[in-house]
This record gives C-alpha cells, structure tokens and sequence, in this order.
C-alpha cells in the first residue's frame, strides 16, 4: 500500500471519504485476489484466446505506481494477446487516471492492444488514447441516453432543458444519427419529458454514434499523424459549448 502501512495509516485514509474507503478496499484486498485469480486462471488452462485477454489480462494496483509495474510486468511475462487496464475511473479522478496511465502503457507490450476497462466520457476516451489505450467499454453513452442526456461535438446537452422545448433545429446538424437527422430538438425534449420511450431510445442512437465516431476520428489521426492536432481541436469544440438558445 505505497509508503503507508499498520494500523495509523487506515484510520486516516477511511476518514477522508467513503469513496476513499472504497479505493483502499479495492487495492489492498480485491485486487491482491484478483491478480492470484489470473495466475490460477491462466495456468490451468492450456489456450490462450481473446476471452481469455478479456477476462484476465488486467492490469491492477489502483493508483500507486510501483504496485501498477509490478502487476504490468507480471502480465507481460505471462504473454496475453492484449492487455486489460482495470481499476481507474472508480473516482480517483480525471488528473489522476491520466497519471497512472501515463505510467503503465509503456510497461505492457508494443503491439499489443490496450484496453481500459469501464471508460469513460468523451474527454476521457481521448485523454486515454494520447497516452497509449487502445479500446474501451462503458455504459456511459447508453445510460446517459436512458437520462436524457446527449453528447455531441460541443459537449453534453440535457434534452429535457426547457431551451430546447420550442428549437426546430437537429441535436447536432453534422450528425447522421436517426435523432440529428430526423427530428428536432423540440420533439426530443417532448418525448423525454414524457417519458416517451421513443425519447430515451433516439438518445441512445445518438451517443453510440457519437462515440463511434469520435473513435473513427481518433484513427484517423493517429494514421495522419495528427492526433494532438485532433486532441486540441476536440477540447476547444467541447469547450465552446452547445449552440446559443434561439
Ligand atoms: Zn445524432
């Protein structure tokens, strides 16, 4: 557990939040289990396959460095077809992921895929791939449609906002989605603010569209060279904000 150990360290880290009690159990007891499960797991099966990069592949140790090597080193021994990164987004924060990941990609094998487990929102996603991560997998996208709410190239926009109760214009006009390209912003708030399932299901199509794209985009980049270019503009378009009100 890093530099603090015994019983005047726990106390004090269980006082700073529930949260923080949380990360200490996952780290000091969860995933000291886990990582003995990959081994047991690994050994006593004879094929190696994707499930098995899927299932076991991950790499621990919350958000202590030292810890992250020594499970990423382990791994790479091992030899998976690609690598899991588990155990970040669990509220250590947006800062603090970036630096673990930051540490820990160079550690897994080049030419590996790299896949950060449970991430995240858009910033998130192209924080991640800057530093090295190949492929995601999150809720995000689906049950924020379920919540009214939609990301788009200018950042998050929640339908049920009465500013949007009387707009004609598309949720986004540069999106092919059936939600952009069929209705407008008017008719998606009225079906969400009538619980209308319509509502939540046209939401849905958008966020995974977006996602999909953004990741199109990302690849694109990358094989132009151009991904901090691409990451940069990405920032000043979600920093612009939603389009003004009419
Ligand atoms: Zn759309």
């Amino acid at each position: 557990m890093g530099s603090g150990s015994g019983l005047d360290y726990l106390p004090g880290y269980l006082e700073l939040s529930f949260e923080n009690a949380v990360l200490f159990f996952y780290t000091g007891v969860l995933e000291p289990f886990l990582f003995n499960f990959v081994e047991v797991f690994y050994f006593s099966h004879s094929k190696i396959s994707f499930i098995l990069f899927v299932a076991v592949s991950i790499s621990l140790g919350g958000v202590f460095e030292d810890l992250r090597a020594e499970s990423a080193a382990a791994l790479s021994d091992i030899g998976f077809d690609g690598y899991a990164i588990g155990g970040l987004a669990v509220g250590e924060g947006r800062e603090t992921t970036f630096r673990i990941l930051e540490a820990v990609t160079p550690l897994l094998p080049a030419g590996r895929p790299r896949y950060l487990m449970g991430v995240g929102k858009p910033a998130d996603l192209v924080g991640a791939v800057m530093r090295g991560v190949d492929m995601f997998d999150c809720v995000l996208p689906t049950r924020s449609g379920r919540t009214s709410q939609a990301f788009t190239r200018r950042g998050q926009v929640n339908l049920r906002n009465a500013r949007h109760r009387d707009d004609p214009r598309p949720l986004d006009d540069q999106c092919a989605c059936p939600a952009c390209a069929g209705y407008s912003r008017a008719y998606l708030c009225h079906l969400v603010r009538s619980g209308e399932i319509l509502g939540l299901m046209l939401l849905t199509r958008h966020n995974l569209t977006y996602y999909q794209e953004l990741m199109a985009g990302l690849r694109a980049a990358i094989e132009k060279g151009e991904l901090a270019a691409f990451a940069a503009d990405f920032a000043a378009r979600q920093e612009s904000g939603d389009i003004e009100p009419l």
